[in-house]
């Protein structure tokens, strides 16, 4: 089956869902190709914190992400936050003099730099922390802040919520599609093979996560240099139903490690830095110890919570990162294959529908966006 598109977008995730429904919106006629379903790669793994609060060494990155965060916040507003499984009043970060991770003064600084960058933030002694998560032991001198700005999410059910606007709008979501290879005019792509489909488009969008290197490299029939995009695993624990009393926001927790907790639905979602890295795995055991090691943490700082008995029913899951070398997002086209557009990043969740919109009116107005420009694959030489 040969047909034509405006637009292919290859990867159903929060970017590649983005991507499809602001083009759509533009009147361009948009077909995803997915090899799975809708959200079933990192967008369904993720800890979907919604923020510009851990972007603090980077003025224009915050920034992004600030206006990632607004964009959730317009979509809220236009489709419900029920419907996008929009949640939370803010993200807290604190210490105490003794915490491995060197005590309240990194913390401060952080909240003293996002305030004057303009971020909403509001100081917290002990007594107001422990007066917004109660069950927390909050040791002697703990100090902190919250950035009440910060949200998190249901990414599946806001991306599938996003394919069903683009299918509205007169798009084409295909589950099940797996892109193999590209159709050639000469050296030029012109199109996506992905059987049974053969779509002919001028632009394809690369959303595809982890793997957008191997997918470059087929475009442009060449391995010689590669997207510097590597796969970086991470470990999230989700435990059975509990009383949303225990926590009420996103926390990160002083252990030296990024250990960190929110309410998901009814549940706790948990993960950490240093368990990503080291203990993150396939297999059962490995997860079981990630998970064992979590709950853990959850009971130290959560003494009354019942965290080990919860450890053996509790949901774990790997997410893996499409994590550029330097951290930050990768987006435009190549510039020895021009039809093709790179669309990667972290912090993805905060960002996808913003970049969505912005990626979108470059390719279907021809406007470069001064907010992409510090992000192209230019900089690495592509
Ligand atoms: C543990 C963890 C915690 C995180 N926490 C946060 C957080 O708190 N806040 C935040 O903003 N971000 C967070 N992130 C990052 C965020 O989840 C990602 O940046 C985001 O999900 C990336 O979305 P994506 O659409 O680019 O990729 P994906 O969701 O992976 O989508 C890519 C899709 O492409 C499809 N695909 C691949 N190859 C092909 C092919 N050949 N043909 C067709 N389809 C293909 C895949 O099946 C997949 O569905 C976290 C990530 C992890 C793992």
């Amino acid at each position: 089956m040969s047909e034509r598109a405006d637009v292919v977008v290859v990867g159903g995730g929060i970017l590649g869902a983005s991507i499809a429904y602001a083009l759509s919106r533009l009147g361009r006629h948009v077909v995803l190709l997915e090899e799975r379903t809708i959200a079933s790669g990192t967008t369904g793994a993720s800890f979907a914190w919604l923020n510009a609060t851990a972007k603090a060494d980077n003025a224009p990155y915050h920034a992004l992400n600030r206006r990632g965060l607004e964009k959730h916040l317009a979509l809220a507003a236009e489709w419900g936050e029920a419907a996008l499984g929009l949640d939370g009043t803010g993200s807290i970060h604190w210490s105490h003099p003794s915490a491995p991770d060197g005590g309240p003064k990194a913390v401060m600084d952080r909240a003293d730099q996002l305030a004057a960058w303009g971020y909403p933030i509001v100081p917290l002694d002990r007594a107001a922390l422990a007066a917004l998560e109660p069950y927390v032991a909050f040791p002697e001198g703990s100090k902190g802040f919250i950035a009440p700005l910060d949200r998190w999410l249901d990414a599946p059910r806001m991306v599938r919520r996003m394919a069903d606007a683009t299918r509205d709008e007169g798009g084409d979501i295909r589950e099940g599609a797996h892109v193999t290879g590209f159709l050639f005019d000469g050296d030029n792509v012109v199109g996506v093979e992905a059987l049974p489909y053969t779509v002919f488009a001028p632009t394809i969008v690369l959303a595809a996560g982890t793997a957008i290197p191997a997918l470059a490299a087929r475009a442009r029939r060449s391995l010689a240099r590669t997207l510097p995009i590597r796969p970086v695993p991470g470990l999230l624990v989700d435990t059975i139903p509990v009383s949303r009393a225990w926590l009420r926001h996103v926390v990160y927790f002083p252990d030296g490690a990024g250990f960190h907790m929110r309410p998901s639905g009814e549940c706790l979602s948990l993960g950490a830095d240093d368990i990503d890295a080291a203990h993150a795995g396939t297999n059962g055991d490995t997860l079981l110890v990630g998970t064992t090691a979590l709950m853990h943490r959850a009971s130290d700082y959560l003494p009354d919570f019942p965290a080990l008995e919860l450890a053996s029913s509790a949901h774990a899951r790997i997410g893996v990162r499409p994590m550029p070398e330097d951290g930050l997002p990768i987006i435009g086209p190549l510039a020895d294959a021009p039809a093709v557009y790179v669309a990667a990043t972290h912090s993805g969740i905060t960002l996808g529908p913003y970049l969505g919109d912005l990626i979108a009116q470059e390719i279907a107005l021809g406007e470069a966006q001064p907010d992409l420009a510090p992000y192209r694959p230019g900089r690495f030489g592509q």
